[in-house]
């Protein structure tokens, strides 16, 4: 299947590895059989803020806390992040309730003060193609796994391309992160989330992938439905952006849930979750 022919990437092939990776934080298993949630703002904003959300994404039951420091703006004129003072205010509410959090590195030269403070090291969409980064995100010397999102314009083979980058550099922990790609009807939909990459991935390659569908559709209403619809396509765990007062985030307020809006979703997975398993079960049953 989907052999057409000399693949640019080898570590990252399916083949390549007897099994499915999955990548371990703490208790957390990313690839395992249930899927994870990450939840959190977009990006830290004050002690209080990342605090309610650390408990507000623990309650729910969710697994790993987000939220950027260093943030990739568009408009330079936007909120940037509050740099270091983020990554502490971050590493401090993910330990207050127990939970790894996970934070974007945008420098090379910033890699080891990010992963001082972070469980995961986030590359972003705009850094997807940024080969430098790559390998010295990949080259921790605390061995922390790599969250990779999918540059907004990246073919699938551009995008592994990339998760080769970071395999061959020694670092066998790669999260693959689809967050959609440029489309061509923004004025609906912020990015085009592309579904069908997560079948296709599984086929392709034994890295676990995570669906954004936060930025992937930038739009609060279709959040949970395309959460869901992630986790039926099979992917490996879920990056939703919520925020204790949605509408004053400082960043991608329109595409962040409040509190309870993301309880209610990570329910909704837990329960689909097992319903997908019994369907699984009830047609391996009726096969034989
Ligand atoms: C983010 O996750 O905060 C982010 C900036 O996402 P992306 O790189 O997908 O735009
Ligand atoms: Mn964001």
């Amino acid at each position: 299947m989907f052999e057409t022919g000399e693949r640019p990437y080898r570590l990252a092939r399916r083949q390549a590895f007897g099994s499915r990776t999955v990548v371990t934080v703490g208790a957390v298993r990313i690839g395992g059989p249930e899927p994870v949630i990450i939840g959190g703002p977009c990006s830290v904003e004050s002690r209080e803020q990342i605090r309610e959300s650390a408990h507000a994404v623990k309650a729910a039951g969710a697994h790993l806390l987000r939220g950027g420091a260093f943030k990739p703006r568009t408009s330079p004129y936007h909120f940037q992040g509050l740099g270091i003072e983020g990554l502490q205010l971050l590493a401090a509410a993910g330990e207050e309730v127990d939970l790894p959090v996970i934070t974007e590195v945008m420098e090379p030269g910033e890699v080891e003060t990010v992963a001082h403070f972070a469980d995961i090291l986030q590359i972003g969409s705009r850094n997807m193609h940024n080969t430098p980064l790559l390998q010295a995100a990949a080259r921790n010397s605390r061995q922390r796994p790599i969250l990779l999102k999918r540059g907004f314009a990246a073919t699938i083979d551009e995008w592994l391309c990339a998760a080769e980058y970071i395999l061959v550099a020694g670092n066998p922990n790669v999260i693959l992160c689809e967050r959609g790609v440029r489309g061509f009807d923004a004025r609906y939909t912020r990015n085009l989330l592309d579904l069908a990459c997560v079948p296709l991935l599984h086929e392709l390659t034994h890295l676990p992938i995570v669906v954004d569908p936060s930025h992937g559709t930038g739009q609060r209403l279709l959040i949970p439905t395309m959460a869901r619809a992630a986790v039926a396509c099979g992917a490996d765990g879920l990056m939703i952006e919520m925020h204790p007062c949605p509408d004053t985030a400082l960043s991608d307020a329109a595409q962040a849930l409040d509190a309870q809006t993301f309880a209610v979703l990570c329910r909704e997975v837990r329960s689909l979750y097992i319903t997908l398993q019994r369907l699984q079960e009830e047609v391996l049953c009726t096969s034989h």
